[in-house]
């Protein structure tokens, strides 16, 4: 992304989900702005949402629910959301799902803020490690997470054609 962003003209500092994600709830938190918790395994969203908690206090959890669904289950998943009434959605499903998801639905779900976030509810639950930061700097935090699990592969193929994608863009 950052790439791209440069061939557009556009300079940005690398920003990873759970970055991102940390700063809308530490603004959250100050602001009173609720957020609700839409995917990982059972389980997972609580616990991230407990440490988020912890760590920006007075931060408002709307509602939580585990990313794992049917598609005849979303209508009831995305009712659910709206009727928590957050402020901001994080949808942590992965790629492409959580796009969809949000792009279809968020309308739906009333927020004003919708983010996908990947893994990071994995990661602030405490059950998986990101990065150690020098990876982090060398920017190949991408190559750990496809060492520690080597079925992402198929994501990471995507790559190149988005960068080709954006070079024909950029023409
Ligand atoms: N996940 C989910 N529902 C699914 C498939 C995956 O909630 O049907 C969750 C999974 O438990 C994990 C996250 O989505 O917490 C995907 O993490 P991953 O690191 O693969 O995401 P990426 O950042 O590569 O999109």
């Amino acid at each position: 992304m950052v790439w791209a962003l440069k061939r557009q003209g556009a300079t940005t500092p690398r920003v990873s989900g759970v970055d991102l994600a940390d700063g809308i709830c530490s603004l959250a938190a100050k602001r009173g702005w609720s957020i609700y918790l839409l995917g990982a395994g059972p389980g997972v969203a609580e616990e991230a949402a407990q440490k988020l908690q912890e760590t920006h206090d007075g931060l408002k959890i709307a509602g939580i629910r585990d990313g794992y669904f049917s598609e005849a289950e979303e209508i009831d998943v995305i009712e659910a959301v709206r009727d928590a009434e957050p402020d901001i959605v994080f949808v942590a499903m992965g790629i492409p799902r959580q796009e969809k998801l949000l792009s279809a639905h968020l309308g739906v779900m009333g927020a004003k803020v919708g983010v996908g976030l990947g893994g990071s509810l994995d990661v602030f639950s405490g059950r998986v490690k990101r990065a150690p930061v020098i990876i982090q700097k060398l920017r190949v935090e991408w190559l750990w997470r496809l060492i520690l699990n080597p079925s992402k592969i198929a994501k990471v193929m995507m790559l190149p054609k988005f960068m080709v994608h954006v070079m024909r863009e950029g023409r």
